[in-house]
C-alpha cells in the first residue's frame, strides 16, 4: 500500500512538474515574441513621430548599427528606402503578409523563419498618413532556440523537483500509513483510540475492531468449551473407573455389587448423553452446514411427541397438558422436535412433586408461539441471563442427578437462532418457569 501511494504521489508530482514546465515554455515563448513586436512598434512609432521615415538618408546610416532594418514602401509595394539593401534592386513588397495587413488594417505583423531556420525575423508594418507603409524588422534568435538553450537549466530544475517529490512522497506515504499501522497493532487493545486524523475510517475501523473482538470472544468460548467438555467427561469416567476397580479388587460384596453396577450404568448413561449433546452442538457450530427447511405443522409435531413426553412426565409424578391450534412454521422437524424435548425435559426435571407442565401452540398476527410452562422450582433472576450458556447450571447436583448435561438450553438457543425465532424466559423462583419460542409466521 505504501509503495502504491508512493508511486502515485511521484507520478502526480512528475506529471504536474512536466505540464507546468510545458505551459511556462509556451507562455514564455508567447511573451518573448510579443516583446519583440512591441519593441518594433515603439521603433516605428518613434520614426513616425519624428517624420524620419521619409528621410531615408538619416536612417540608412544611423539605424544600421541597431540591428534594425527599416523599409519604406509606397502603396503599390514599391520600395522607397531600405536600411539594408539598395531599393532599386529590391523586388516589389506588395505581397508580403505584414504589408498586406498594414495596407488593409493600418498595422501588420509577421514572423518569418530565415533560411537557417535557427533565427526568426520579426516584421512590423504600419500605414502612414500619406498612404506609404513603414516596416521595421529585426532578426532575433528563434524563441525555440532560446528555450532550447535554457533546456539544461530546465532539466536540472526538473530533476531537482522530481527528487524533492520523491522525498515528499515518501514522507507523505509514511504519514498516511502510520495511523493505519498503529491501528493494526492496537486492534486487540480496545482502549486505544482511533486516530482523529482519519475520521472517515472510523466506521470501518470500528467494524474491524468489533469483528476482531468477536473472533477473540468466539475463540475464548471455544477454549472454555473444550476445557469444560474435558472436565465434564472426566467426572463420570473417573467414577466408572473407581467403581470397577473396587469390584475388580473383590472389595464389593453381595447387595453392594448391585449398587455399584447401578452407579456405573448411571455414569455411563451420563457420559453417553454428554457425548451426544457435544456432537450435536459441534455439528450445529459448523456454519457451512445448511439445515434443510420446510413447512412444519408445530401443533402436529407436539401431538406426535405427546405420548412419550407424557410417559417421561409420569415417571416423575408430573402431569403434562397440551393446548394448541394448528400452526405452520418454516423449519426443520428434527431440530424442532429436539427443541420441544429439551424444553419439556427441563420443565419435568426441574418440577415439584405432583407438578404440572403445559405445552401450548398459539398463533398471533406476526408469530407462531411455542410455550412450555411449568409449576417447578423456578430460576432466580441472577441466573436467568446465563442458563443458555454451555454447561451453565443453577444447581449442578440437581442437574446431574436428573441426568442433565448442562447443554440442553445451549442447543435450544442454537435451534431458535437457526429458525430466526426469538426466545423469552419468565420465571419466578418457587412458582415456575415459562419459556416462549416465537417463530415468524410462515409466508408461503
Ligand atoms: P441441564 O442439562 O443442566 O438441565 P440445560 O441447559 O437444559 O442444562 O439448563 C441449564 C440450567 O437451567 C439447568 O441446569 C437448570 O438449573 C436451569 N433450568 C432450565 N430449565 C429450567 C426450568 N424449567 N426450571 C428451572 N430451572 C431450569
Amino acid at each position: 500500500m505504501r509503495r502504491k501511494i508512493n508511486r502515485q504521489l511521484i507520478t502526480i508530482a512528475i506529471l504536474a512538474t512536466v505540464v507546468t514546465m510545458a505551459l511556462i515554455t509556451v507562455v514564455f515563448r508567447q511573451l518573448l515574441q510579443q516583446q519583440i513586436i512591441e519593441d518594433l512598434k515603439a521603433y516605428a512609432g518613434l520614426l513616425d513621430k519624428a517624420d524620419l521615415y521619409q528621410n531615408t538618408e538619416i536612417y540608412v546610416t544611423d539605424f544600421k548599427a541597431e540591428n534594425v532594418r527599416i523599409t519604406w514602401i509606397d502603396a503599390d509595394g514599391e520600395v522607397l528606402g531600405d536600411t539594408d539593401a539598395n531599393q532599386d534592386i529590391m523586388e516589389n513588397h506588395a505581397k508580403r503578409p505584414e504589408i498586406l495587413e498594414a495596407l488593409a488594417t493600418g498595422e501588420g505583423v509577421d514572423i518569418r523563419k530565415s533560411e537557417t531556420l535557427e533565427d526568426n525575423t520579426y516584421y512590423y508594418a504600419r500605414r502612414m498618413e500619406d498612404g506609404t507603409v513603414l516596416r521595421v524588422a529585426k532578426a532575433g534568435q528563434s524563441t525555440w532556440k532560446i528555450i532550447f538553450s535554457a533546456l539544461p537549466g530546465i532539466f536540472i530544475a526538473l530533476l531537482l523537483m522530481i527528487g524533492l517529490c520523491v522525498l515528499l512522497a515518501r514522507i507523505f506515504a509514511k504519514s498516511i500509513i502510520r495511523p493505519l499501522k498503529e491501528l493494526a497493532s492496537n486492534l486487540d487493545r480496545p482502549e486505544a483510540k482511533i486516530t482523529s486524523e482519519y475520521k472517515e475510517l472510523e466506521p470501518f475501523m470500528q467494524t474491524i475492531r468489533t469483528q476482531h473482538e468477536n473472533i477473540l470472544r468466539a475463540a475464548k468460548v471455544r477454549q472454555d468449551f473444550t476445557a469444560n467438555v474435558s472436565h465434564e467427561l472426566k467426572t463420570p469416567l473417573t467414577a466408572i473407573s473407581g467403581y470397577s476397580e473396587l469390584m475388580e479388587a473383590g472389595m464389593v460384596q453381595g447387595e453392594e455389587v448391585k449398587h455399584y453396577a447401578k452407579e456405573i450404568r448411571h455414569n455411563s448413561n451420563r457420559l453417553l448423553a454428554l457425548i451426544n449433546d457435544i456432537i450435536h452442538l459441534s455439528e450445529m457450530d459448523r456454519t457451512e452446514y445448511a439445515v434443510p427447511m420446510q413447512q412444519v405443522n408445530l401443533a402436529e409435531l407436539v401431538q406426535n411427541n405427546l405420548e412419550s413426553l407424557k410417559m417421561s412426565a409420569e415417571q416423575r409424578n408430573v402431569s403434562l397438558r397440551y393446548v394448541g391450534e394448528s400452526a405452520v412454521v418454516y423449519g426443520n422437524a428434527g431440530l424442532l422436535e429436539e427443541l420441544l424435548w429439551n424444553l419439556c425435559d427441563n420443565a419435568i426435571r426441574y418440577n415439584k412433586e405432583n407438578g404440572m407442565v403445559k405445552v401450548q401452540v398459539e398463533k398471533t398476527k406476526e408469530h407462531v408461539n411455542l410455550l412450555v410452562s411449568d409449576t417447578g422450582i423456578g430460576i432466580p433472576m441472577e441466573h436467568q441471563n446465563r442458563i443458555f450458556e454451555r454447561f451453565y447450571r443453577v444447581d449442578k447436583s440437581r442437574s446431574k442427578e436428573t441426568g442433565g448435561t448442562g447443554l440442553g438450553l445451549a442447543i435450544v438457543k442454537h435451534i431458535v437462532a437457526q429458525h430466526d425465532a426469538e426466545l423469552n424466559l419468565e420465571s419466578t423462583p418457587g412458582e415456575g418457569t415459562k419459556i416462549t419460542v416465537s417463530f415468524p409466521v410462515y409466508q408461503g
